[in-house]
């Protein structure tokens, strides 16, 4: 089977209901990065850290997978498909995309500030001060910070490098390690990159834009490619 890699980011996800971080309306206008998305700010205020992950874990059970998501997880039946993701819902999954790699985190998920290792799946939404792993050690969200390692990125490169077909979406490629992703894709494979406000990244090899929705240009891309087997 021919090997397609997605990588995804926020703009996926947006048609869910889920905002952007960088868009107009994005989350990063209401709130400060250093405020909420670092370990400075788990030290300097626990409760607002928390408040604000709560919010985004409460939003995420109100919301569904987008035809964007349903359609990335069609590919399968006639690819094999890795889905690399910056975001740090579980859309893809529920969409039924078999595997999915996050690089920032997971936001149903929590895990001990003692032991990392020590990771659960956080029953209902709600990660209150006090809720400690089995250590007795405070829980901080599942979430890759700004500022620390990215420990799923050693992975995510092998995959990309394997890559036939790149499909890059929603995702405005400003967040590194994980834009330079592409670097690691083979030149000879074909990329398409799915993002209405795409920016020139006419340098790299054999890339196709699609500057429209996720919802309407991935089922749209994912029925071409399963033609191509057809022929
Ligand atoms: P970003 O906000 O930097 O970029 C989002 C991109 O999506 C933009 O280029 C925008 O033009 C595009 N976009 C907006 N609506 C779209 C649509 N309907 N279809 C296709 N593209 C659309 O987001 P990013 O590049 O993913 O930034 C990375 C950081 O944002 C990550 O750390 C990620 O964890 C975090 N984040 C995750 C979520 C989530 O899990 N749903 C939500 C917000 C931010």
């Amino acid at each position: 089977m021919k090997k397609i890699v997605v990588l995804s980011g926020a703009g996926v996800s947006a048609e869910s209901g889920l905002k952007t971080f960088r868009d107009n309306d994005g989350l990063w206008n209401n709130y400060r990065i250093e405020e909420v998305a670092t370990p400075e700010a788990w030290e300097d205020d626990m409760e607002l850290v928390l408040d604000f992950y709560n919010q985004r874990r409460k939003q995420l059970y109100e919301v569904e997978p987008n035809p964007a998501h349903f359609a990335l997880a069609r590919l399968e039946e006639k690819f094999d498909v890795d889905v690399i993701t910056q975001n740090v819902d579980d859309l893809h999954e529920r969409a039924g995309s078999k595997k999915v790699l996050h690089l920032h985190g997971e936001l149903k998920k929590v895990r001990s500030t003692r032991d990392p290792k020590l990771v659960y799946v956080l029953d209902g939404w709600e990660l209150k001060n006090g809720d400690t792993c089995e250590l007795g050690s405070q829980l901080r969200p599942h979430i890759v910070w700004f500022g620390e390692m990215v420990p799923n990125m050693l992975p995510a490169s092998e995959i990309a490098s394997l890559a036939e077909i790149f499909i890059v979406v929603g995702t405005s490629l400003q967040v590194y390690p994980a834009a330079g992703l592409l670097r690691y894709v083979r030149p000879e494979a074909e990329k398409y990159l799915i993002d209405p406000n795409a920016h020139d990244f006419s340098y790299i090899p054999n890339l196709k834009f699609i500057r429209d929705k996720a919802g309407v240009a991935v089922p749209i891309l994912v029925d071409n490619l399963m033609k191509t087997l057809d022929k």
